[in-house]
């Protein structure tokens, strides 16, 4: 049988495999604190636990972990990314920012990714397989413990569509922010997705304080389904419907994430639509520089982006450009995991 996946686990799932061990429950707070808050690697370094309940912790659980496979730094600013491999040989990307309020990091859902969205690296390669709850929450330990730097927000917006990972990513989620454990506040993360519509509903009815993003990328339907398959399945305005439900619901202002593409959606006439369709929603729109990926040839010019935001501001929508962090290192988000996949780093 194989062993439990311990970081996969919240408190009371651990608690309930030590009582039926016949343990005392607060054991399991013991050993969930060891993990979660002094980030015990090893059972063996749990030394308020006795050597023999060790080794029967080592025969049902395992402990999981991830290796740095390649780091890259950043020479403009201190933007790191980090290509782990994970215990099944797998590849995923992390990305740790400074920003002037602390450091975030960006965090993969999946290996690969089924959504095929046109300008994205991640999607070229296709799906692999999800990760599971431990596999995402220890992108941040391990970022922390080789960084030596505390995070303090996180963004769900690295490899992978989150709400395609449900289960795994709200696991995820409660372990991350388990005041018995890790205790991070959602204020401090923010999920982006493509809009799968259902899970939008979903999510609403948990009312997490966590920032929920939209991956709009055009205010057109036809042009939409063209660069993101996802909008034949959930076309924009149901998205949009499920958007004000959700803000209605959880009482939260949502991001529209729009990848500033020339010849694409930065027209006059797609401010005067974004406008129109965003008009009296509690929103704000985050405009980014799409970046290069080798096999597309969509780009961006940086006057282009920031005349786009001034079109939209003109419209009374509140909109901001990106911060671009590492573009040195920037192989766009899901091109160095393809490479590693691919046998094609040193
Ligand atoms: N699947 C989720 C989260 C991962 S992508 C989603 O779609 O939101 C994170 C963000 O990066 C999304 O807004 C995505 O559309 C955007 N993105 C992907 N490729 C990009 C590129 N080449 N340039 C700029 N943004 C990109």
């Amino acid at each position: 049988m194989s062993k439990l996946d311990i970081l996969s686990m919240d408190l009371s799932e651990i608690e309930k495999v030590l009582t039926e061990i016949g343990e005392k429950k607060f054991r399991a707070k013991q050993i969930y604190q060891w993990l979660h808050v002094k980030r015990a690697t090893d059972f063996d370094q749990m030394t308020d636990i006795s050597v023999q309940l060790r080794t029967r912790l080592k025969e049902i659980f395992c402990i999981n972990g991830l290796f740095v496979r390649k780091r890259l730094e950043s020479s403009i600013d201190n933007t790191v990314k980090y290509l782990y491999r994970l215990s099944d040989g797998n590849f995923v990307e992390t990305v740790l920012m400074e920003y002037n309020y602390g450091y975030s990091v960006c965090v993969s859902t999946q290996v690969g990714c089924k959504m095929g969205c046109r300008f994205c690296a991640s999607a070229i390669a296709g799906f692999v397989r999800h990760l599971d709850p431990s596999e995402i929450l220890l992108q941040i330990y391990e970022t922390e413990r080789q960084s030596g730097v505390k995070i303090s927000s996180i963004v769900l917006m690295g490899i992978g569509e989150p709400l395609d990972n449900y289960d795994n990513v709200l696991k995820f989620l409660s372990i991350l922010s388990d005041k018995n454990g890790n205790d991070m506040s959602l204020r401090h993360v923010s999920l982006s997705t493509c809009g799968i519509v259902p899970k939008i509903y979903e999510l609403a009815q948990l009312q997490l304080g966590l920032t929920l993003c939209i991956s709009l990328h055009s205010p057109d339907n036809e042009r939409r389904s063209e660069i993101m398959p996802v909008n034949r399945a959930y076309n924009i305005p149901e998205l949009i419907k499920a958007c004000r439900y959700y803000i209605d619901k959880t009482g939260r202002r949502i991001t529209f994430e729009y990848a500033v593409i020339d010849g694409v959606n930065s027209s006059p006439a797609d401010a005067d639509k974004l406008a129109s369709l965003l008009r009296g929603i509690n929103c704000h729109v985050n405009l980014i520089p799409v970046n290069k990926v080798r096999e597309r040839n969509y780009h961006s010019a940086r006057s282009g982006v920031a005349n786009f935001a001034g079109l939209l501001q003109k419209r009374g929508i509140n909109a901001t450009v990106r911060r671009t962090l590492g573009s040195d290192i920037e192989a766009a988000c899901g091109q160095l995991r393809r490479d590693a996949a691919a046998g094609n780093i040193d």
